[in-house]
């Protein structure tokens, strides 16, 4: 068992541990958020047919001379759906909407804007532009692949996956993910409380991070701290689970009962890492399940999550560096105040970014302390300082933005 690590050698060895995830096939409309389990072809060339980018006129380019008012003889009118072959001939013109097929002969759109109807005519009083006409294949070639396996599925590539034909798609199921909270104190919001307990919180934030990262989470019952309800909870828990996340119980406490039956009975890979706040985290396997027992502070098991659980996804998913699902983004920000960083660990104090005509600013507003879930709340991001580093007002400094 490792001990002490830094947060980097921690996500390598999580990540070793990654899961292999079965495809399945889902219809669109429930591909929000999903992983691409294969690479995706277009069905069809997009455009899928020259068609006109306005609403105007189809033309012979060489009849109207830029500058001069051209009178054009009406052939037609081309509508979008419509596949009847209207031809364009010299002195010709045929009215287009947007999206419509281009008939055959015309080489150019002009704008309605720039026209007047005549009768049977039309004066044509702008230019005839070639750049109106959306090309067959211009965007997307026919078989061509378009999106790589481990893509994640954002509106904008859910629209793609229809355009290219795709009905339904491939994607990596839903790792599920067993949930337990540890503690004595802990009683369910909603519940009577008693003067010496405190409303169980972690699993439900667990979970709702869980399920925005494309996890299917299942909250346990949390268990009292001893050894044979964690036991039984977690032979469950490992029936059933890709991945099991505990909270509390890993620290040097007397009742830190994760720790201890980890450390008699399971696997545990390493334990601690350098970063403050969520020093204690421990990872390893409970039999063939991979298991990360996090912080029982409510911030520090949030922050433990994004940093160290959420590469096991990434792995698990395949997704690469610079993949739509994330928790947030890695920026450089200026201190507005001065914040601590921590003796030889990553420091994460909780910063509130916003963008100033400068660029990125970060102020604090909340108490630190790692028991403050609300800290999390009244900020958006915190900091990165590296190990006995402290930031002062005007430094400009890393620190991660929080989706
Ligand atoms: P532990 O890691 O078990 O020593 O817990 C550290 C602190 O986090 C203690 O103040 C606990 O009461 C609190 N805590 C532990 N588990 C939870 C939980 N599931 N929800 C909210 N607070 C918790
Ligand atoms: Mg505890």
């Amino acid at each position: 068992m490792e001990r002490g690590i830094s947060l980097e050698k921690a996500i390598s060895i999580v990540q070793l541990e990654k899961k292999t995830l079965s495809p399945e096939l889902i219809h669109l409309d429930n591909a929000y958020g999903r992983i691409l389990a294969n690479p995706l072809n277009s069905k069809v060339n997009d455009p899928r047919f020259d068609n006109s980018a306005m609403d105007g006129w189809a033309v012979r380019k060489e009849d109207c001379s830029e500058g001069n008012e051209t009178i054009l003889q009406i052939v037609g009118i081309s509508q979008a759906g419509k596949s009847e072959s209207i031809r364009v001939g010299p002195g010709e013109a045929c009215k287009i909407m947007t999206g419509a097929p281009i008939p055959i002969g015309a080489d150019a759109i002009v704008m309605i804007e720039d026209s007047r109807p005549d009768n049977e005519n039309v004066i044509i009083l702008g230019p005839a532009r070639r750049t109106y006409i959306r090309k067959k294949g211009e965007n997307i070639s026919q078989d061509e692949q378009v999106l790589s396996k481990g893509h994640y599925m954002d509106a904008a590539s859910i629209s793609l996956a229809a355009t290219m034909g795709h009905e339904s798609i491939e994607v990596f199921c839903k790792p599920v993910v067993g949930i337990i909270s540890t503690g004595n104190e802990l009683v369910m919001p909603g519940s009577e409380i008693k003067e010496s307990q405190i409303y169980e919180s972690n699993s439900f934030g667990i979970a709702a991070l869980v399920e925005g990262i494309g996890g299917k989470p299942i909250r346990y019952e949390t268990v009292t701290d001893s050894v044979e309800e964690l036991r039984n909870s977690l032979d469950r828990a490992t029936e059933n689970c890709d991945l099991i996340i505990t909270s509390g119980g890993v620290s040097m406490g007397d009742f830190d009962i994760v720790r201890k039956l980890m450390e008699l009975e399971g696997e545990v890979a390493f334990w601690r890492i350098k970063m403050r706040p969520g020093g204690p985290p421990l990872f390893g396997k409970w039999k063939k399940t991979p298991i990360f027992g996090l912080p029982g502070n409510p911030v520090s098991s949030h922050l433990v999550f994004s940093m160290l659980v959420f590469p096991w996804f990434t792995a698990s998913f395949g997704t690469h560096k610079n993949s739509k699902l994330t928790l947030g983004k890695k920026v450089r920000v200026k201190m507005l105040n001065d914040v601590k960083g921590a003796p030889g660990k990553l420091c994460l104090r909780r910063i509130k970014i916003t963008n100033d005509t400068e660029g990125l600013i970060a102020t604090t507003h909340t108490h630190q302390g790692s028991g403050n879930i609300h800290s999390m709340v009244a900020h958006n991001g915190f900091t990165l300082l590296p190990p006995d580093t402290d930031a002062n007002i005007g430094d400009i400094i890393d620190a991660f933005w929080s989706n």
